[in-house]
Formats: structure tokens, C-alpha cells, sequence
């Protein structure tokens, strides 16, 4: 594997945890995973030496692992420890929240004690804005100000479902649980990809039987041991040690 030099690249976008590169090729960017950690929206910031190379190795393997499901994603292969070749995509901006159990600012809102078993999966939409704190927005929202079309709406609830059913099952074999997690989608050519990643920096893992959180909920809560947790979700998915 030769490692891509990102000075020969042209930067398109800086984010909170990673950035996007234009490529030769018109039809695909470099997306490059950073050690940074954000949380309340930026108010908290550190870096993790070492997460941007676990993340990048935990999203390749769970987008392939979606692929091979026929899940259609902007994932085109990972080039090296921090670097992902992905199609181009105009994401849209909204961020779509799966939950299987009541955790975070759900279980706040509700009073819900974190942990309680839903009924079924809860499907929830935020637009994305860092200025607005990213807001709930609901369907007739979302498409009378055009952030989505009501067609590419139900493409997002088919995909997050099937997403979610793939991952629950294949997480359980590996002794974990999938508490929730947010996905983001764009177009590619007009056809709706699933894109952006999927970590333990977007999604709650907690161990099946001691219930201990490998995830960013160790850097939000401050639990310590944040890059062992990745560390060994990494292990678990791949059998890889970091
Ligand atoms: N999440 C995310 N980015 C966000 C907000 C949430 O990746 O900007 C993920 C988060 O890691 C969790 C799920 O979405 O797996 C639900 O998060 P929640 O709404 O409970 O927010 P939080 O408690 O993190 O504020």
C-alpha cells in the first residue's frame, strides 16, 4: 500500500475529525481521518493520537461489510492508515439518527433511563448546521424547505434500516451491542449514497455483557481509556491490534 501525499491534493473541506481532498479523477475525493475529538458541538475539543488511524480502518470495514449487503454507499476502497477513496458526493444536510435503545440527549429529553430497551428502532432527522446546533427537523420540514425530496426521504428510512439490521446482527456476534448511531447520505450522479463514516466517534457500542461504552461517550463523559476503547472495537470487528 503506498501511502497518498496529500500536499499534491487540493483541500475542499476541513471538518471537526476529518478532511476532504479533490483527486484526479472528477468522480472521487480522498476523505483523511484526523486524531481530532469534538463534542458539544465543538465546545469540547481534543486530540486522540491514534483515533483518525482507528477510524479509518473501523469505517472501511463497516462500509464494506454494507457493500457486500448491497447497501449503496460512496465507499470505494481505504488507501492507507488515513486515507479513504470515496465517490464524490453533495451531501445533504441532514443527519439521520437510528436508536434500538434509549441513550444521550434521548433518553435527557424523555426521562427515559438510559438503557431502556425501545419497542422499535427510532428513526430521527437533524439538519445539519453547526451554527443552529443542528436541530431537529421532521419530514414535511425538511422537504417544504428542500434539504431532501419526500422520494429521497424514503430512500434514507429504507437504507438506515436496512443499515441497522445488518449492523445489530453483525455486531452481536461480536459481543456488542448497537445503542445508536447517525448516518449521513448524498448524491452521486443523482443516485442517493450513504457516506460520511461510521465509528465509534458516530455511533454507541457497548460491550453485550458488562455493558462498558466503547465510544465517544468515553471522551464526551470523560471515562478515560477513550483510544483502548477504539482499540478494541478495531479488534473485534478485524481481529487487527492496534
Ligand atoms: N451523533 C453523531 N454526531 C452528532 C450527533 C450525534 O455522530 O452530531 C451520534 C452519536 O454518537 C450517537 C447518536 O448519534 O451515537 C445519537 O446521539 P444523541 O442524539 O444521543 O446525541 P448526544 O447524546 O451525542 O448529544
Amino acid at each position: 500500500m503506498v501511502a497518498i501525499n496529500l500536499d499534491k491534493l487540493e483541500l475542499l473541506y476541513e471538518g471537526k475529525a476529518k478532511e476532504v481532498y479533490k483527486t484526479g479523477s472528477s468522480a472521487a475525493y480522498i476523505v483523511h481521518y484526523k486524531d481530532d475529538a469534538t463534542a458539544f458541538n465543538g465546545e469540547k475539543h481534543d486530540i486522540i493520537f491514534g483515533k483518525g488511524v482507528l477510524n479509518n480502518k473501523i469505517s472501511s470495514f463497516f462500509f464494506e461489510l454494507l457493500k457486500n449487503e448491497g447497501v449503496p454507499t460512496h465507499f470505494i476502497r481505504r488507501e492507507d492508515d488515513r486515507n479513504q477513496l470515496v465517490l464524490t458526493l453533495d451531501i445533504l444536510p441532514l443527519e439521520v439518527i437510528v436508536r434500538n435503545i434509549a441513550a444521550g440527549s434521548m433518553a435527557k429529553r424523555f426521562g427515559i433511563e438510559e438503557g431502556t430497551s425501545l419497542k422499535h428502532p427510532i428513526l430521527e432527522f437533524c439538519y445539519k448546521n453547526d451554527a443552529l446546533g443542528d436541530p431537529f427537523a421532521n419530514e414535511s420540514q425538511i422537504t417544504a424547505f428542500g434539504w431532501a425530496t419526500q422520494e429521497q426521504l424514503d430512500g434514507i428510512k429504507a437504507i438506515a434500516m436496512k443499515v441497522n439490521s445488518i449492523l445489530t446482527t453483525f455486531l452481536a456476534t461480536k459481543n456488542i451491542t448497537l445503542v445508536d448511531f447517525k448516518l449521513e447520505f448524498g448524491l452521486h450522479d443523482g443516485a442517493l449514497l450513504l457516506g460520511d463514516e461510521i465509528s465509534p466517534d458516530t455511533c454507541r457500542f457497548w460491550d453485550s455483557k458488562t455493558g462498558e461504552k466503547l465510544d465517544k461517550d468515553r471522551f464526551r463523559r470523560d471515562l478515560g481509556n477513550i483510544e483502548d476503547a477504539y482499540k478494541e472495537m478495531l479488534f473485534r470487528l478485524t481481529g487487527e491490534k492496534a
